[in-house]
């Protein structure tokens, strides 16, 4: 599973890193990233859940 946050939509909500900080962090920029984008099986279901806790639809699932 690979995940990418589109900076076009990300507003730096947090919501992804409250959710999964293991795999999203917040740059000095005050938007999120993916520290891992090629994501370990045991994060999956929390990327999931992240992706569909985003209020702007910005984390993408390749
Ligand atoms: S929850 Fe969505 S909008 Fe908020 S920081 Fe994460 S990717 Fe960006």
């Amino acid at each position: 599973m690979k995940v990418w946050v589109n900076d076009g939509l990300c507003r730096g909500h947090g919501v992804c890193v409250a959710v999964c900080p293991e795999v999203f962090d917040l740059t000095d920029g005050g938007y999120a990233e993916a520290i891992e984008d090629d994501v370990a099986p045991e994060f999956h279901a929390a990327v999931q859940e992240a992706i569909a806790a985003c209020p702007e639809h910005a984390i993408e699932e390749r």
